[in-house]
């Protein structure tokens, strides 16, 4: 038998090794930078301790903090770390599991008596630090069931013999690093050395098994680095992220709030996010205008006939909000989780032909969708929501050029809202599993490879998901980073074959046979809400001029120049801008303040020498001092730069 074995990279290069090498010494030989980062291996597809030893010719991928895996193996790792500190400690402590999650990781503890306190956490985050320091290995070792129930037994963990419980035999295996061992399956990390940073950011409580009928454990949460200053850019990032919270940003600038009288997860709209969202339902009508949709205009309720119809009640029906009956026996009503279905029978009103196509009904549609109460959070996960909605009713041939025409109007959203860094990701089919699909071959091949086109036209950067598509037709998803790195998933475009079927929805074609349109769902921002959520957040309540509530602020420095001041805001409201006059008895040191903390984007200041001539002393929100200009100036300054901000490419 050979005694080497070959090793394919992610390159596609093939290297020759003696049988038994690890990740790590293939990174070693590689370069001396690359071992020092390596935090496991990928061999064929599994993630491996970068320790262990390969037999076989195998594909290998080295994973660093870079990767998703290289940094879930080190959080991870990190538990069993936070584990050995907290035994130390606290002897006769027992163990739940010890997962990574998508920051970080935290451990399940029963701490017997003790109640652990915040005030603990650092003396723990020391010892974890002082245990890193000794660069222990983790050892993996394979046992018999046997003994590792007799281990745990000695120890009188109840909850690792629960665990082993649901294990074979054979397929157990003990990680021990330092004064600790655990039951795992690892992988792990080299050695604890590579934990440079640790901070513990939360305690909370849980059940063992997450069943409330067991014991409540207290679950510690923590997160690690590789390096000192990742830890503190990390903090600085959940500071900021503090701060931009949509929630607390929402209440400060007085954009919604919520009522519990009036129902959790019902946003309300207080006057100036009334005027935002209305800036955003009209920029996007006039985009939408221009690409040729039509607005419609649906209730808010549709009988239970419809979503039977449709396949929402199936979807909606039993756990969200329930059917609406009336004085009249057997009549039902339910309230809408889709605009759809009613979009389907608006085209249903008169017969179609072909040249009749594609025909895009638009909606900013509010709909109801029962959300545990646990789940919502500020204008994210809310329980009545309006979406911009639009569908699209088109032939089979025209499904590429309406995709490429929703993707630049997508991308025009993006633009004139300052997202410039997103990513795309195409969903299609399961190659391998075609039956799970409703529509033909024919159909699907052709959207798919439609969508496919019009994203590599455009030159986006795409990712291809096979078997994520809806079983019902192909879709494309967007994903925003925003100001602070974080990724959140806006618009959606979805092909449909499913609702033209369900509604019988016909064409008549140029051979004068009937046939089926195609339905496109989109919507750029997905919801109103929780877009303005994302948008507060990525821009810390410094809105986009043209969206801005309160665009200006007119502050005149005594009540002498009320009058005048009152007259400039009539000139500007005219042309458009919006504001308020701070007629307030205070001084203009104190006035120009408050406009500032409510990130009021220009202060128009005016006293004797503008109203002598006729202007206004402009001041930019966070920059200063811009000089006097002329009423008409100003209006075209600042008109120029909506319309920079607002224009096509
Ligand atoms: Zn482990
Ligand atoms: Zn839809």
């Amino acid at each position: 038998m050979s005694q080497q074995i070959n090793i394919t990279l992610p390159d596609g290069s093939v290297r020759v090794y003696d049988k038994g090498t690890t990740g790590l010494q293939i990174a070693a030989s590689i370069s001396e930078g690359l071992a020092r980062n390596v935090l496991a291996a990928k061999v064929n597809g599994q993630v491996w301790d970068a320790s262990r030893e390969i037999h076989e010719d195998s594909n290998l991928q080295l994973l660093t903090w870079n990767d998703l895996e290289g940094k879930s193996t080190f959080w991870h790792s990190s538990a069993h770390l936070m584990a050995e500190a907290l035994e130390s400690l606290f002897p006769g402590i027992k163990f739940g599991i010890g997962p990574p999650i998508e920051t970080g990781f935290y451990y399940d503890v029963d701490f017997g008596d003790h109640k652990l306190e915040g005030e603990e956490l650092e003396m723990i985050e020391n010892k974890i630090m002082e245990l890193a320091k000794l660069k222990s290995e983790f050892i993996r070792k394979e046992v018999s069931k046997k003994d590792a129930v007799a281990y745990f037994q000695e120890k009188g963990d109840e909850y690792k013999l629960d665990l082993l419980e649901g294990l074979e035999d054979g397929s157990i295996t003990f990680y021990e690093q330092g004064n600790f061992t655990d039951l795992c399956r690892g992988p792990h990390i080299p050695n604890t050395g590579f934990i440079k940073a640790v901070k513990l950011t939360n305690i909370a409580g849980a059940y063992w098994r997450g069943d409330e009928k067991r014991k409540m454990l207290t679950r510690i949460y923590g997160v690690t680095f590789p390096k000192a200053q990742e830890l503190k850019d990390y903090l600085t990032l959940l500071e900021e992220a503090k701060k931009r919270d949509h929630r607390k940003l929402g209440r400060e600038l007085e954009l919604f709030m919520f009522s519990e009288k009036v129902g959790m997860g019902l946003p309300l709209w207080l006057p100036k996010g009334t005027l935002l969202r209305e800036r955003l339902v009209s920029f996007m009508k006039r985009a939408q205008d221009k690409s040729g949709y039509q607005q419609v205009t649906t209730p808010h309720i549709g009988s239970k006939v419809l979503y039977e119809t449709s396949g929402h009640y199936e979807k909606y029906g039993k756990d969200s909000f329930q059917p609406i009956t009336t004085p009249h026996e057997g009549e039902t009503f339910l309230l809408k989780p889709m605009n759809c279905p009613h979009h389907c029978e608006i085209y249903k009103h008169k017969p179609r032909s072909y040249k009749d196509l594609p025909i895009r009904y638009a909606e900013f549609g509010t709909v109801y969708r029962y959300e545990q109460s646990g789940e919502l959070h500020g204008l994210t996960r809310v329980r009545g929501f309006t979406q911009d909605d639009a569908h699209i009713f088109c032939r089979p041939d025209q499904v590429k050029e309406e995709f490429t025409k929703v993707i630049d109007l997508v991308l025009y959203v993006f633009k004139a809202l300052g997202f410039d860094d997103y990513t795309a990701q195409i969903s299609l089919r399961d190659p391998e599993n075609k039956q799970k699909y409703i529509g033909t071959d024919e159909a699907w091949e052709k959207a798919e490879s439609s969508i496919i086109e019009a994203c590599a036209e455009k030159g986006m950067e795409t990712v291809t998901e096979l078997g994520e598509a809806a079983f019902y037709g192909p879709k494309l998803d967007f994903m925003v980073k925003d100001a602070l790195g974080r990724k959140w998933q806006l618009g959606t475009i979805q092909v449909d074959y499913q609702l033209p079927e369900r509604f019988q929805l016909e064409y008549i074609g140029s051979d004068n046979q009937k046939h089926r349109p195609v339905m496109i769902h989109r919507a750029p921002f997905g919801s109103l809400e929780r877009f303005v959520a994302v948008l507060i957040e990525h821009c810390g309540g410094e809105f986009p001029l043209w969206l801005a509530p309160e665009q200006i602020n007119i502050l005149p420095i005594s009540e002498k120049f009320i009058e005048y001041a009152e007259e400039v805001k009539g000139i500007l409201e005219d042309a458009g801008i919006t504001g308020q006059l701070d007629n307030r008895d205070e001084k203009i040191g104190r006035k120009i303040r408050d406009a500032e903390v409510k990130k009021v984007p220009f202060m128009l200041i005016v006293g004797e020498k503008e109203q002598e001539e006729g202007k206004v002393a402009v001041r930019k929100h966070g920059q200063g001092d811009l000089g006097s200009f002329l009423i008409e100036e100003f209006i075209t300054y600042f008109q120029g730069i909506i319309s920079e901000s607002l224009k096509k490419e």
